[in-house]
C-alpha cells in the first residue's frame, strides 16, 4: 500500500479545503492513511508531515504497522495527546485552522478538544475528506477486494447445502459464517442476511429463528472482511416450486440488476445507473416494490461513497467498486434481492465474482 501517496493526495485536498490540519479519528480512514488496524488511535495530517498517536495497548502493533507517520505513545487517551501536542507548538502568528472529522468524533470529544486548543487553534468540521480518496482503489486495493469477493462468492455454495424446510435461518447462517472462518475470514462484514419465505420482504432481515417454510423465497445477503476488505453479496433461492407471479418478479429483478451492471462505466453519473435498474422494475409495475437505493461502494467499510441512487451526481472512474442490488419487497408476501459487486474499469465494468444469478430451487 503506497500510504505516502495516499497522505500527499490528502494534503492537495485539505489546501483546496483551506486546511492546515487534519486530525483522522474514523478507525478505516486511519488505516487507509497509514496502515494502523487498531481500534483505538488518531492520525495528525499536516503539511509538516503525519503523527499518529495511540495509547500503551498498541505499542508493539503500531511499531510494526504505522506507515508514512511518527508514532506517539500517548499516557492518557490518544486525542487529548493530540490537543497538547497542538497546544505545545508555539511560534504561531496566524490562525491554523484545525479539521476534524464531524461524522466520526462525539459532541464530548469535540468540547473537549476546543477546551483545550489555545488560539489562534480554530476547529473546522469537516465531511467524508478521507472517504473522497476512498471512492477510488488503487490496484492493491482492488486485489484484495477481488480476494474477498471470490472468497464471499464461496459461502453461497453452503447455503445452498444448508437450506431446506424446517432448517432455522440462524442455522443457516451459522453454517455460512463458521465456512467463513475457517476459510481465514477477519469476520463477517455485516451480519448474514437470511430472509425466509414472508420475511423475505424485509430488505434486512437478519436471520432470525424463524424456520425455512416449505416454499417461498429464501433472501440470502453475505459478505465476508478479508485482509480489512469487505464482501457483499446476495442471492435469493426458492424453496419448493415457484409460482408464475413468483418466477416473473424473480426475472424481472434479476433483468434490473443486469441492465444496472451494463449501465457501470466510467464518466456515468451514479443517478443513470439507478435510474437504469429502476427502469426495468417500473416497466412492469414493480417500481413501487423496490424501496431502497440500487447500489453502495464497498472497500475498508461495507457501505461507502457513492450511494447509488436517485439524486446522487457522483460520476464513475475507474477504480470504483459498487454494488448492484435492486430487489422487490411486497409486503407480507415475498421479497427477491440480487447482489453483485462491480469494479469500474477504463473501459467498463468488471463483475467480480461473477456466478450465476439465474432462479435456484430447493
Ligand atoms: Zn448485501
Ligand atoms: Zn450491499
Amino acid at each position: 500500500m503506497d500510504y505516502k501517496k495516499r497522505q500527499t493526495e490528502l494534503r492537495s485536498l485539505l489546501d483546496s479545503h483551506h486546511l492546515e490540519v487534519l486530525l483522522v479519528t474514523h478507525a478505516p480512514n486511519v488505516r487507509y492513511l497509514c496502515g494502523f488496524t487498531g481500534s483505538a488511535g488518531a492520525l495528525l495530517v499536516s503539511e509538516a508531515g503525519s503523527m499518529f498517536f495511540t495509547d500503551g495497548r498498541y505499542t508493539a502493533q503500531a511499531r510494526e504497522e504505522v506507515n508514512a507517520a511518527r508514532v506517539v505513545i500517548a499516557r492518557k487517551a490518544p486525542l487529548l495527546a493530540v490537543a497538547e501536542h497542538l497546544a505545545k507548538q508555539k511560534k504561531r502568528t496566524k490562525a491554523v485552522r484545525i479539521g476534524i472529522e464531524a461524522e466520526h468524533l462525539t459532541v464530548a470529544e469535540r468540547s473537549r478538544l476546543v477546551r483545550l486548543l489555545p488560539l489562534p487553534l480554530r476547529l473546522r468540521d469537516t465531511s467524508s475528506l478521507v472517504e473522497q480518496l476512498r471512492m477510488v482503489k488503487d490496484a492493491d486495493e482492488v486485489k484484495l477486494i477481488r480476494d474477498a469477493a471470490l472468497s464471499g462468492a464461496r459461502l453461497f455454495d453452503r447455503a445452498l447445502e444448508a437450506i431446506h424446510p424446517g432448517i432455522k435461518e440462524t442455522e443457516v447462517a451459522g453454517v455460512m459464517e463458521y465456512a467463513a472462518r475457517v476459510a481465514g475470514t477477519e469476520e463477517m462484514s455485516f451480519p448474514t442476511i437470511i430472509a425466509s419465505g414472508r420475511r423475505s420482504a424485509l430488505p434486512h432481515g437478519r436471520a432470525s429463528t424463524a424456520e425455512i417454510p416449505r416454499s417461498g423465497f429464501v433472501v440470502c445477503d453475505f459478505g465476508v472482511i478479508l485482509a480489512g476488505y469487505c464482501s457483499d453479496r446476495t442471492r435469493t433461492v426458492h424453496v419448493g416450486r415457484p409460482e408464475g407471479r413468483e418466477r416473473e418478479v424473480y426475472d424481472t429483478v434479476r433483468e434490473a440488476q443486469q441492465a444496472g451492471i451494463e449501465a457501470v462505466r466510467p464518466d456515468i453519473a451514479v443517478e443513470e445507473v439507478d435510474r437504469a435498474a429502476r427502469r426495468v422494475l417500473k416497466e412492469r409495475g414493480l417500481a413501487k416494490y423496490f424501496t431502497h437505493s440500487t447500489g453502495h461502494g464497498v472497500g475498508l467499510e461495507i457501505h461507502e461513497m457513492p450511494r447509488v441512487a436517485a439524486g446522487q451526481h457522483e460520476v464513475l472512474r475507474p477504480g470504483m467498486v459498487i454494488t448492484i442490488e435492486p430487489g422487490v419487497y411486497i409486503p407480507g408476501h415475498l421479497g427477491v434481492r440480487i447482489e453483485d459487486m462491480v469494479l469500474v474499469t477504463e473501459h467498463g465494468r468488471e463483475v467480480l465474482a461473477p456466478g450465476s444469478t439465474e432462479l435456484v430451487t430447493i
